[in-house]
């Protein structure tokens, strides 16, 4: 709490009493604490590459250079840690401009058989790589409103996450659905569903998978080339529309990830 004292006085400066001001800055201070601690978080993972680039480079510099396998190598990894660092700094600005909702959303109707199919398609040459197939099931009636961009957003952050952590052979697969409202004056909801048959996550971890830079296994997380910023980015997309996002898992047998949309915004 923070306390103000303000002397009264009248006019002929005569003692009148003192009004005493209490602020409840709990809110401020927790504000204050989460972006302290964001910007920690987000120094600590752009030093990491940035450190990697300067290393190798200065052991080129230092000698390296002369011989062409080594020196080949080390580009590579200079190459890989700039392009985590594009990747990161893009999803720092993005998730800085969900935060503030500063992301007009462009409402319009999104067929969504075709749209899923489309998405898909985009995914198709990573999940061929580790051979995991990509199945939908989606009745072609269905519609919704929704800002076809950011929707798509939603779904190749989730389609990715569910093909990286998915071991060979797997599977990924979106159902869509639409759910009648519960009881009156409710509004009718579109379920999207992304389920894989990857790695799963730890119950204990299952609350704290949307937080900036929350990752289950780090190493795994960077290997695959993850931020840890992407289901943060997405919580607040679908919020945007006035949606919510769950998450299901059992560990070896792979996880579900269930959003619910409003099928229109009025
Ligand atoms: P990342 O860039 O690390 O994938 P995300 O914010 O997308 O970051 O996800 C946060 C963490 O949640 C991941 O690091 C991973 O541990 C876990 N995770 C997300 N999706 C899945 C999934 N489909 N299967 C298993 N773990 C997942």
């Amino acid at each position: 709490v923070e306390v103000n004292l303000v002397p009264m006085r009248g006019v002929e400066e005569e003692w009148l009493g003192l009004v005493i001001v209490l602020h409840d800055i709990t809110a401020i201070r927790r504000l204050e604490k989460v972006r302290s601690e964001f910007v920690a978080n987000v120094s600590h993972e752009l030093k990491t590459p940035v450190a990697a680039v300067k290393g190798f480079a200065e052991t080129l510099l230092a000698g390296a250079m002369n011989d062409p396998e080594i020196a080949k190598s080390f580009l590579q990894i200079i190459y890989d840690e700039s392009e985590r660092l594009n990747r990161l700094i893009g999803d720092i600005l993005e998730l800085s401009k969900v935060e503030s909702k500063r992301v007009p959303l462009l409402f319009s109707p999104v067929h969504l058989n075709s749209f899923v199919r489309k998405t898909l398609d985009m995914m198709q040459s990573s999940a061929v790589k580790k051979d995991i197939s990509l199945d939908m099931q989606v009745d072609p009636e269905l519609y919704m409103e929704a800002d076809e961009d950011r929707l798509r957003q939603i779904m190749i952050n989730l389609l990715s996450n569910g093909i990286n952590y998915t071991p060979e052979g797997g599977k990924v697969k979106v159902q869509v659905e639409e759910v009648a409202a519960a009881g009156d004056g409710g509004e009718d909801k579109i379920r999207i569903t992304i389920s894989d048959t990857g790695i799963g996550i730890p119950k204990k971890d299952l609350p704290r998978i949307f937080e900036r830079f929350y990752r289950v296994d780090k190493a795994r997380s960077r290997s695959s080339g993850g931020t840890g910023l992407g289901l943060s980015i997405v919580k607040h997309l679908v919020e945007l529309h006035k949606g919510s996002i769950r998450v299901e898992s059992d560990i070896g047998l792979g996880s579900k990830f269930i959003l619910e949309l409003p099928v229109i915004h009025s």
